[in-house]
């Protein structure tokens, strides 16, 4: 990578051990020549990967002899250019440890200036313009360096050697404060002011890496609801960012694994299991038990939890669902009405880039949301592509691919098409990656579903191979992708909807599959949807025609959720029972939605997956029982989701207890993908189990699937670098057709 600090690394290193030679950047990475005696060149080869800057990847070391030249000395050589580039932009990195010092250091000259950064952290992905990445190609374009600043970045020795960003208070950018209409405030020191005002209950709009958050006090319950009404989000769960590791411990259990997470230089929003005593308001995340964590990134966050003295709430800033404002005057057009003041700087951002959202599971890494800190770091995988290829993705959560070689390339979290802003920063985003990348797709991947904003896309593209890949393979070839792994899988992709190979809509799907293709070997018995997309909306329709496929005549009387939507629950039976706008679905997330439905918990929801997600929180994991499994044996096999229903409606006359039922269904949920699994391996010999698709964001239903696979045999696949959501749709679809490509 570019700016990382490593070709001064080799100088030092290389110089250390009396080696003579040069060190070099060309377009294919760094060059090295060394000369001098076998152990010590040994010892270089040694450190040159153990001791390696912080934010450079050595991917892998080749060796080759070269005649002995005699020269004394080692130089650092000139770049060349020219060629196709293969050298990568790093992704941001938080403030390292020798920045801080110097941010808490009266005799320092950059001693509380909120824009510090140096060769090993600061802004990357979201300042390049365009490559190579070199400042006058940064969004630190309109700051000259001063000569302090500049003969710093010219001197190979000093940490801030050809760092693009670096910049001091004589020559960087600064902090404003400005009120609720976006007018400046005049204050001598604006973290303060901002601090004061956090304080007092106000709720700021605070300018970050990749894009605006809305702030408030994380203690203050007023402020903290306050921000909920005025940004439309009634329900779902805030972050909140801490100091340091101890204060994360304040809030939620932080195991060592946890802990690294927290402390690494990505900075990922970590969702960990709170403490009961947690002291954060009430609704910073009601009725969960997660909590999403981070530590402060950038030098302001540090200046401002300090002068704060406690826990921030930081949210993106926007209202609802819209994606999160990053350009100056946008943001203070769209969150005049929330923020009570704004906390911003003159450094623009260029890719609007979302918090990466992790947590720890199964003793590794699980990210849910790969972006800022991740991007736009490549996914290595272990089979070339034979020809460039971009994959568009899906519709929710979108993010592209643009992949060759062995590298894919996955974009940022763009969000949901149907926004025209998330649309554009599709389009202009893939225009960039390819620049950036130097990446010139010939085959282009997308999803079947014709009405996706990211299929439309691909088809109006020419020139270029199209091939169009299913939802829910794409799900298993990225979980695939994900492990390194390429041979035949029995894939349980479970989600909410994808557009399936027969034209209706598919989400509790068993899939024979390796990259190249895939059988459909077992499914959900489908049910009607009453209503299209208003079921996904209003789970108690699905409650409704989940009861109607479980009960012939009619459902037991008296049930609650049948009393509550009396009014409309028979147009909507009927609707369902007449096929008119109720496409059929073996959708696995919308059996969560009717038993959420069923069990009182939720009948309509606020954001995506909100019903499964309370599910997942209502139930008693200490409860062990499960409910009777039922599967034909026709080929494909068809799970029974009416027999689950019927379990549900059978304890729930019994007045067994939410949370009890709750849990139940989650371990029955459970045995039946090992049922199934277990006939799927005995007529197939396969016993590698890859669990791909959003509904496997619940931590309880997949781990609980993991033991009972485990226990029965089973090898099993889940995500770790890229999301189970529909976040890692476009690696999927990379990776099928990089797979057909080297079948050809
Ligand atoms: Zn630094
Ligand atoms: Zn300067
Ligand atoms: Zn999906």
């Amino acid at each position: 990578m570019q700016g990382v600090g490593f070709r001064p690394f080799v100088y030092a290193l290389a110089t250390a051990l009396d080696l003579s030679g040069l060190v070099g950047n060309d377009v294919h990475g760094v060059f090295v020549e060394v000369e001098g005696s076998a152990t010590r060149v040994e010892d270089f080869l040694t450190a040159l990967r153990r001791d390696a800057p912080p934010l450079a990847v050595v991917e892998r070391v080749r060796t080759r002899q070269l005649a002995l030249t005699g020269a004394r000395g080692f130089a650092i050589a000139a770049s060349t250019v020219g060629g196709e580039r293969e050298t990568l932009v790093s992704a941001d990195s938080t403030t390292c440890a020798g920045c801080l010092a110097e941010l808490a250091d009266p005799a320092d000259r950059r001693f509380g200036y909120p824009f510090i950064n140096c060769t090993n952290c600061g802004p990357r992905f979201t300042i390049v313009r365009d490559v190579p990445y070199d400042r006058p190609f940064t969004t630190m374009a309109d700051f000259p360096m001063c000569a302090d600043c500049a003969a710093e970045y010219h001197d190979p020795a000093d940490r801030r050697f050809h760092a693009q960003p670096t910049c001091c208070p004589a020559c960087g950018p600064r902090l404003r404060l400005l009120d609720d209409r976006g007018n400046p405030v005049p204050v001598d020191d604006p973290v303060r002011a901002a601090a004061q005002r956090l304080r007092a209950g106000k709720i700021l709009a605070v300018k970050g890496l990749g894009g605006y958050h809305l702030a408030v006090d994380a203690g203050n319950e007023a402020a903290t609801g306050r921000l909920r009404s005025r940004k439309h989000r009634e329900d779902k769960p805030f972050a909140v960012m801490v100091s340091t590791v101890d204060d994360a411990r304040a809030l939620c259990r932080v195991d060592e694994l946890a802990a690294t997470l927290l402390t690494g230089r990505r900075r990922p929003i970590v969702l960990l299991p709170r403490v009961g005593d947690a002291s954060v308001a009430g609704s910073v995340a009601p009725g969960n038990r997660q909590l999403g964590v981070m530590l402060g990134y950038t030098p302001l966050h540090h200046l401002l939890l300090a002068a704060l003295g406690g826990p921030i709430v930081l949210t993106s800033g926007n209202i609802s669902d819209e994606p999160i404002a990053y350009r100056d005057a946008d943001a203070v057009d769209r969150l005049a009405g929330i923020a009570d003041g704004f906390l911003t700087h003159d450094r623009a951002i260029h890719i609007r880039t979302d918090d990466s959202v992790v947590r720890p599971f199964d003793g590794r890494e699980s990210v849910l949301r790969r972006s800022r800190g991740y991007v736009p770091e490549p996914i290595s995988l272990e089979l070339p592509f034979p020809r460039p290829v971009l994959a568009c993705g899906a519709e929710l959560k979108n993010t592209f691919c643009l992949a060759k070689g062995r590298r894919a390339f996955l974009s940022e979290h763009i969000g949901d098409l149907e926004n025209f802003q998330t649309l554009r920063a599709f389009t202009e985003g893939i225009t960039h990656f390819r620049r950036l990348f130097d990446i010139n797709p010939l085959v282009v991947a997308h999803d079947l579903h014709p009405e996706y904003l990211s299929t439309k896309y691909a088809h109006d593209l020419a020139g270029v191979e199209l091939v169009g890949v299913q939802h829910h393979h794409a799900h298993i070839a990225s979980c695939l992708a994900d492990n390194g792994v390429a041979g035949s899988v029995i894939g349980v992709a479970f989600d909410g909807t994808g557009y399936g190979s027969d034209g209706t809509i598919w989400g509790g799907e068993f899939l024979l599959a390796d990259l190249a293709g895939f059988e459909r070997v077992a499914h959900l018995d489908p049910v009607p949807m009453p209503g299209g997309a208003a079921a996904i909306r209003a789970p108690w329709r699905m409650a409704a025609a989940h009861l109607n496929a479980a009960y012939a005549d009619a459902p037991p009387a008296g049930l609650a959720v049948l009393a509550r939507n009396e009014s409309s629950w028979q147009p909507v039976s009927a609707m369902a029972r007449r096929s008119v706008n109720s496409p059929l679905t073996s959708s696995a997330g919308r059996l969560f939605d009717a038993v959420a439905a069923i069990l009182g918990i939720r009948d309509s929801i606020n954001y995506e997956g909100q019903a499964a997600v309370e599910l997942e929180q209502a139930a008693d994991p200490g409860e062990t029982g499960s409910y009777p499994v039922e599967i034909t044996d026709e080929w494909p096999i068809r799970l029974s989701g009416a027999a689950l229903v019927r379990a549900v409606v059978a304890d729930l006359g019994r007045a067994v207890p939410v949370p009890v039922i709750a849990a139940r269904f989650h371990n029955a949920v459970a045995d039946a993908v090992t049922l199934v699994c277990a006939t799927i391996r005995e007529r197939t010999g396969v016993s590698v189990v890859a669990l791909s698709g959003g509904v496997w964001q619940n931590l309880l239903l997949t781990s609980r699937t993991m033991i009972s696979l485990r226990d029965k045999g089973f090898t099993v696949l889940t995500h770790h670098r890229v999301p189970c959501n529909d976040g890692g749709i476009s690696l999927g679809q990379a990776a099928v057709a990089g797979a057909l490509d080297r079948a050809h």
